[in-house]
């Protein structure tokens, strides 16, 4: 009752007083938001060797890129991959088949836009090779949101995947989320994960639906522009008939959304996203 005479009185007042009624729609922020981060760089010695196992491409080496992505959905922050460890800033990666250097871990970039760590509560990770799980151990308040069919790998005993990055998540200390089929992240379908397996069991790609347009981010259904053409599967794929189906599909949903399709490892598509720290809405 007090209130609502109050209220009344101070409309009063505002109407003697010929003024308007404040206004309190100030600028509001929009529900998505994408940045893109650095998360690697990498020269590979004989590219054809590496990534096609019916020698589609030319002999010869291919410096391609690492990236991770930052998804602000609301006031709640969701990272797509995670780089290379965050050691390779001091010490680069050297073996015969790659060369992997580091600029900045996630942790620094994060810092530019005013992000902190424990405020990311989803890492969703595409799927378990090292140069896309490496920082995640930086967050470990977050849930890890991947593949069933990686975690079941993960939980597996095949010497040939590492754990190490994830070892936080994988023997309790955090919450895991297993994706199954396609996997609305916030139920809205703003953020979705894509069943694409073939590049190890439980590959999923990301759909994050802009004001600006869908957004198709790969994973590493492809690992750069030739392979759409060629058709180039990795000796390394875990299967090669689910990587061409899975092929299939991203490209025909990329085509029917008029998404803007981001090949992760490929320079020239990380580089049509505003460059950090500006970010794409
Ligand atoms: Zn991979």
């Amino acid at each position: 009752m007090m209130l609502k005479r109050a209220l009344a009185a101070a409309l009063g007042w505002i109407a003697l007083a010929g003024m308007q009624a404040p206004s309190f729609s100030t600028t509001v922020p929009p529900l998505m938001e994408m940045w893109r981060l650095d998360c690697g760089n990498f020269t590979f010695t004989d590219h054809n060797a590496f990534f096609s196992d019916t020698s589609e491409y030319q002999a010869g080496p291919k410096d391609l890129v690492g990236s991770c992505y930052v998804i602000r959905h609301g006031t709640d922050y969701m990272l797509w991959d995670t780089g290379i460890p965050a050691g390779v800033v001091q010490q680069p990666i050297q073996t015969p088949a790659i060369r992997a250097t580091l600029r900045a871990t996630i942790v620094d970039q994060l810092a530019r836009i005013n992000v902190r760590p424990e405020q990311v509560t989803i890492v969703g990770i595409s799927h378990y090779h090292f140069d896309h799980t490496g920082q995640a151990a930086s967050f470990p308040h977050a849930r890890l949101l991947m593949g069933a069919g990686d975690i079941a790998a993960l939980r597996g005993n095949d010497p040939g995947v590492e754990r190490a990055p994830l070892a936080h998540w994988l023997t309790g200390g955090g919450q895991v989320v297993e994706a199954r089929g396609d996997h609305d992240v916030y139920g809205d379908g703003k953020v979705v994960m894509l069943n694409l397996p073939g590049h190890t069991p439980g590959h999923r790609a990301l759909l994050v639906r802009l004001a600006s347009g869908p957004v198709l981010l790969s994973g590493d259904m492809y690992h750069f522009t030739e392979q759409v053409q060629r058709r180039g599967v990795p000796p390394f794929n875990t299967s090669r008939a689910e990587t061409l189906a899975s092929m299939d599909r991203f490209d025909r949903l990329g085509r029917n959304l008029r998404a803007t399709v981001i090949i992760q490892h490929e320079p020239a598509d990380v580089a049509r996203l505003p460059a950090f720290p500006q970010s794409a809405r």
